[in-house]
């Protein structure tokens, strides 16, 4: 056994939300882009974020992993500060999935070869294993009859289903999906979400930034909207949908609806 698979959730403290910001503030420079930025997300809870374009949407998915360093507050993974000095961020990298708008997929390498790198590489899986794993997560997604193909070959929505299976090889304690149907033709975005969906149901815990409300209303827990870098309202799907209380979502909401 490598020392990455005695890694497991049982390293989660229980009871811990599996994500959680603490008084979180970004700056980009001058510019303050989360303020103030309160939010847990529960274990097996699916929260969706919404909000303009510029509001602080996937800076605050990338202070999750780390992709981007915070200036106050704290950032924690099932209780453990993302953010503290010394912390592993690698192991804790480990513990959370991200599909982003643009695949991001290897383009000399098959849908196979995408899914199984990183478990091989990082999490240190035999060839074997980790193929075994890929061609199932692969059939899940709906593409086990495209194991061999390079991502040129495949549509839009087909990349994005190989680019979700890849992050779900890591077995991930939590994923991030920022705008994955943005860049999608209409057609695709369907059996995109309906794979978001069924994750959803198997109760993976998720932060979903997405503009597709259906998908915020039928699917998410927990809507919460961002406008200029904070969260301004948060609640349940139909209270969220149906009887906003701030002037803020009302906007949007007759904007997006
Ligand atoms: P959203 O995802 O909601 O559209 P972003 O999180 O991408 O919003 O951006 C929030 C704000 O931070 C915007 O004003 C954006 O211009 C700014 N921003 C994002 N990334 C950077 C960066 N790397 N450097 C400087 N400013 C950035
Ligand atoms: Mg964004």
């Amino acid at each position: 056994m490598s020392d990455a698979d005695e890694v497991t959730t049982d390293d989660l403290a229980a009871g811990q939300p599996m994500v959680e910001f603490d008084g979180v503030d970004k700056f980009f420079g001058s510019a303050h882009v989360l303020k103030d930025i309160d939010l847990a997300v529960e274990e097996q809870e699916v929260v969706v974020v919404v909000g303009p374009s510029g509001s602080g949407k996937s800076t605050l998915l990338r202070c999750v992993n780390r992709l981007e360093e915070i200036q106050d507050g704290e950032v924690r993974i099932g209780g453990e500060a993302i953010t503290a000095p010394g912390v592993d961020v690698n192991r804790l990298r480990q513990k959370v999935g991200m599909v982003f708008q643009h695949f991001n997929l290897f383009p000399h390498k098959t849908a196979l070869q995408n899914v199984t790198l990183a478990p091989v590489r990082v999490r240190g899986l035999s060839e074997a294993a980790a193929r075994q794993r890929g061609e199932d997560l692969l059939g899940e997604v709906g593409l086990g009859d495209q194991l061999d193909s390079f991502p040129a070959e495949l549509s839009g929505g087909q990349k994005q289903r190989v680019a979700i299976a890849r992050a779900l090889a890591m077995d991930p304690d939590v994923m991030l999906f920022d705008e994955v149907t943005s860049a999608l033709d209409p057609e695709l975005v369907g059996e995109v979400l309906g794979v978001m969906r069924g994750l959803a149901e198997e109760g993976m815990t998720m932060l979903v930034v997405t503009h597709e409300m259906g998908f915020a209303r039928e699917v998410g827990d927990r809507v919460v909207l961002m406008s200029e870098g904070r969260i301004v309202e948060e609640g349940p799907p139909d209270e969220f949908f149906d009887h906003p209380e701030t002037d803020r979502a009302k906007k949007f909401l007759q904007r997006v609806l």
